[in-house]
């Protein structure tokens, strides 16, 4: 499955919001024989929409989608240099699919800061130059190989340009990620096989002071740093406390800082879509539960996410919107208005479609 590195200077609250991370691992709760790993988070992608239907289908339990952290310890200046863990760290990264940078923006004059100041602009340069330099270093291995190789064959001269325009990104100090060259995406696509880590999608965590969870001005700034990649805002100890609560109490206290679901909640939500990735929904009477696929996932892509026999088999999808569902009440009463939509091989599942797949076996 896909994960997220999370990454970040020392002292800035990475332990703490890992802790907090592997307190709500649904691995733990729902699959009490799978392994951990020390290091790995699984999270729960929180879904309203599975509760509802485990109401209607009178399901046993929900089974939400997860996203899987990974914490990656070792981040410090000169690690593109191999010091320290630098290169333990930046195989790491390469590893992950999307790289989650945790930044400090909270004020204790007991916790050190590795610079001496809180700055959360600053740190964020720290990371990325690190990242930065470490991409521009693999350019510089490779491009006069791929320049010699474009001299013969016409059909690499694209690719020489392609990673000449991402060398000039980078030694502008930008990572390619904001420079709107992806993972995934066609400018990205001749970069490929270089594996550079800039190109992997970003969020920012900031670890907040808890005044600062409802200050709009002061989180505009920091999105400002930030885009196109998203940023959350959490206090890390305060995730760390309501890891400990039961639901009625974290509710409380989340309202006490006017906040209406958890930091951990909202860091799912978007990590799983920093991922580029989606749900679709089954129900019955043992499970109602939401699976994850790629955005763009065709109907038999999607039901091999379940079992390769049922994409193999695949005959065709029984769709119904969550919201028809709802409306109707039951899967009978959606049919019996003809808002049950059967859904062949080239069908692209949507968001919040509800399906039970036909197969041969
Ligand atoms: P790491 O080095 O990035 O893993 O940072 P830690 O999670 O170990 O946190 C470093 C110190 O900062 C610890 O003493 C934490 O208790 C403290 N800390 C973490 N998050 C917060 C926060 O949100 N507010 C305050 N005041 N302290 C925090």
């Amino acid at each position: 499955s896909l994960t997220i590195g999370i990454v970040g200077l020392p002292n800035v609250g990475k332990s703490t919001l890992f802790n907090a991370l592997t307190k709500n691992d649904v691995l733990a709760a729902n699959y009490p024989f799978a392994t951990i790993e020390p290091n790995v988070g699984v999270v729960g992608v929180p879904d309203p929409r599975l509760a509802k239907l485990a109401e209607i289908f009178g399901s046993e339990r929900v089974l939400p989608a997860t996203v899987d952290f990974v914490d990656i310890a070792g981040i410090v200046r000169g690690a593109s240099e191999g010091e320290g863990l630098g290169n333990k760290f930046l195989a790491n990264i390469r590893e992950s699919d999307a790289i989650c940078q945790v930044i400090r923006a909270f004020e204790d004059e007991n916790v050190v800061h590795v610079d001496g100041r809180v700055s959360p602009k600053d740190d964020i340069e720290t990371i990325n130059t690190e990242l930065i330099l470490a991409d521009l270093q693999t350019i510089e291995k490779v491009l006069p190989r791929l320049e010699k190789e474009a001299r013969i064959k016409k059909d690499k001269q694209a690719q020489v340009k392609a990673v000449q325009e991402a060398q000039a990104i980078l030694e502008d100090g930008r990572t390619l990620f904001s420079a709107g060259i992806a993972q995934g995406t066609e400018r990205a696509e001749p970069l490929h096989e270089l594996h550079l880590l800039t190109t992997k999608p970003f969020l920012y965590v900031f670890n907040v002071d808890e005044d600062e969870l409802t200050d709009e001005a002061f989180k505009d700034e920091q999105r400002a740093l930030v885009a196109p990649a998203e940023a959350i805002f959490l206090n890390a100890k305060l995730e760390a406390d309501l890891a400990e609560l039961d639901e009625d109490e974290a509710l409380e206290l989340l309202q006490s800082v006017g906040q209406d679901e958890p930091g951990l909640a909202t860091l799912a939500r978007v990590g799983f879509n920093t991922l580029g990735l989606q749900t679709y929904l089954t129900a019955g009477p043992k499970e109602s539960r939401a699976w994850t696929i790629p955005k763009g996932a065709t109907a038999p892509e999607a039901a091999g996410v379940i079992h390769t026999d049922f994409q193999r088999g695949f005959i065709k999808a029984e769709v119904i919107s969550f919201d028809d569902l709802v409306e109707a009440g039951s899967v009978a009463e959606v049919r019996a208005k003809g808002k049950a939509r059967m859904e062949g091989k080239d069908y692209v599942m949507q968001d919040g479609d509800v399906v039970e797949f036909r197969f041969n076996v």
